[in-house]
């Protein structure tokens, strides 16, 4: 990707350089990108070297205690950083911020400023960089030349949309019955300001994408409205919102324009998408419309809610070759009584039926859900019951959180505590459960052909490359690794080959190349952001 400056100048010279360090989920990282989009454009450097930034920038997690950890480690390295180097900012922004906001700075006075979720363009006055209007004339979009911008719709363009960066005050019947009922409220946690996040990026924000290879995510909504009882993300990230349907199609154009060929579509609840614009099965409207964009070879969305699975949204995966036969939806439990604490409903009865319908109606699916073990009155049995119901469900991958006890959460004042040390147990025992039946499953792939996009060289030996097929979410699930090029010297980067799986361990694959898919004349896709 090329960026357009003007000519040099005596305040070019001075742009201050700023380090990003982005903990968290694919959705934080969205919100890096959109940050480090907003500095680019008012003319700071975005530098992969924190010893010589100007300013640093940490964007934190704080979904659970050991994410809350990793971020206050990471504020801390970087504050001996700035003690030691030459930065003379430290912000601190993201999740952590609208559950410490106070004792950040209290704690940690190397903090200069912080910025919450919801106030994602206040970097700017964090950074002393001036607010600059939106404007499409300053977005990097423009960098894609008239072509690009030729693919925005006239109903979307700045000006007819409602402000940049600001969300449409629209909600759900539900999140608002929730919001009277306290799910949103903060008033026990200290510091926290009162004002939910609101904030919600659009296609004309700017947007620094830091994304390997052809790959780029689209955050289409924000929030989340389900009053699931261990969870705090409601808290920190607000009410469900979702974005303008002609605003998340623009931005899919202009990435496919740039050079991307696979686009996830994220959320904490995607499945939602649309119920607070008034669109009926607003996701595989969503989806039926990006298919059809020509150039974008995989497409696929993160997370599914289990009682939202509608047969419209499993005939649209099914309809379209380019969308991935992949759902990711987390379970969190299979024993009812636990789910029924959990404020989630459902059982493993339930979930078999769904789980049978999704592969009726999409053969070959892959799916991924995760699980939370040890919740406040987990019995023996309710873990066992959990156990039988993942041999039965025979998940294509799988993830297992141990119970993280949250202040603010409803779970948090449950009795009947399970003791840490069952529950790393019962962690450890559910995940050989699911290596054996990975293991089982992964050696039936050998010998069969997948399209495998190709992301580089591994990190583990420059004798293996790496790639994923349509069936392993970017960063999620195992690797393709890739041993023999077949008729190829070298591999492309961001481009897809057909390839023969010719070893299979327990999460991951090994397989040679037999030739390349032709996607498009595509541009190599060069990301614009970088990280620490
Ligand atoms: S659906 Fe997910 S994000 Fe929403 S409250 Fe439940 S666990 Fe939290």
């Amino acid at each position: 990707m090329q960026i357009e400056r003007a000519p040099a100048s005596a305040a070019a010279k001075a742009r201050p350089r700023v380090g990003f360090v982005s903990l968290g989920c694919p959705k934080n990282l969205v919100d890096s990108e959109v940050m480090m989009g907003l500095l680019d454009r008012a003319g700071a450097e975005i530098t992969p070297n924190a010893e010589s930034a100007d300013i640093l920038v940490v964007n934190t997690c704080s979904f659970i205690d050991k994410a809350k950890q990793e971020s206050v480690d990471a504020i801390l390295e970087m504050a001996r950083l700035k003690t030691a180097g030459s930065a003379r900012k430290l912000i601190v922004a993201g999740c952590l911020v609208e559950r410490y906001r106070d004792e950040i700075q209290k704690n940690i006075p190397e903090v200069d400023a912080v910025v919450g979720t919801g106030e994602l363009e206040s970097i700017l006055a964090a950074a002393g960089l001036e607010t600059q209007p939106t404007a499409q004339s300053a977005s990097p979009f423009n960098i894609l030349g008239s072509s690009a911008a030729a693919h925005v719709p006239a109903e979307v363009r700045p000006g007819v949309e409602s402000r940049s960066g600001t969300h449409n005050a629209s909600s759900r019947p539900e999140g608002d019955r929730r919001a009277t009922q306290g799910r949103f409220s903060r008033s026990e946690w200290d510091g926290a300001t009162a004002q939910m996040p609101q904030y919600l990026y659009d296609h004309t924000t700017p947007r620094l994408r830091t994304t390997r290879s052809a790959s780029a995510y689209i955050k289409i909504a924000e929030g989340c409205d389900h009053p699931c009882t261990f969870c705090v993300i409601p808290n920190l990230r607000g009410q469900f919102r979702s974005r303008r349907f002609e605003s998340v199609i623009a931005e899919a154009e202009m990435l496919v324009a740039e050079g991307v060929r696979e686009i996830t579509l994220i959320g904490q609840d995607t499945t939602c998408y649309g119920e607070d614009l008034g669109l009926k099965d607003g996701l595989a409207q969503l989806l039926d419309r990006l298919a059809r964009i020509e150039g974008l070879t995989w497409l696929r969305f993160l997370y599914a809610y289990p009682n939202r699975i509608t047969g419209k949204l499993l005939e649209t995966i099914a309809k379209h070759d380019n969308i991935c036969k992949y759902l990711d939806v987390p379970l969190q439990h299979a024993s009812a009584p636990v789910l029924k604490t959990m404020k989630r409903g459902g059982g493993a009865d339930i979930f078999l039926k769904t789980i049978e319908k999704v592969r009726a109606a999409v053969p070959n699916i892959a799916l991924r859900t995760s699980f939370i073990v040890g919740f406040p009155g987990e019995t023996d049995a309710d873990f066992e019951a959990l156990c039988d119901f993942v041999a039965d469900a025979k998940f294509d991958w799988l993830g297992v959180f141990s119970y993280s006890d949250e202040e603010g959460s409803r779970a948090y004042d449950l009795e009947k505590k399970v003791p840490k040390r069952v529950i790393e147990q019962r962690r450890r025992a559910l995940m050989k459960l699911q290596k054996g039946l990975s293991r089982q499953s992964k050696r039936e792939l050998v010998g069969r052909t997948y399209d495998v996009l190709v992301e580089g060289e591994s990190a583990e030996t420059p004798l293996l490359w790496e790639g994923r097929t349509q069936f392993h979410a970017p960063e999620i699930d195992g690797t393709v690794y890739l041993n023999d090029f077949g008729p190829f010297e070298s591999l492309t980067p961001g481009r897809f080959y057909r390839c023969e799986v010719t070893e299979a361990h327990d999460y991951d694959l090994v397989a040679r190349v037999l030739h390349e898919v032709p996607t498009g004349a595509a541009p190599e896709p060069e990301p614009a952001g970088v990280l620490l």
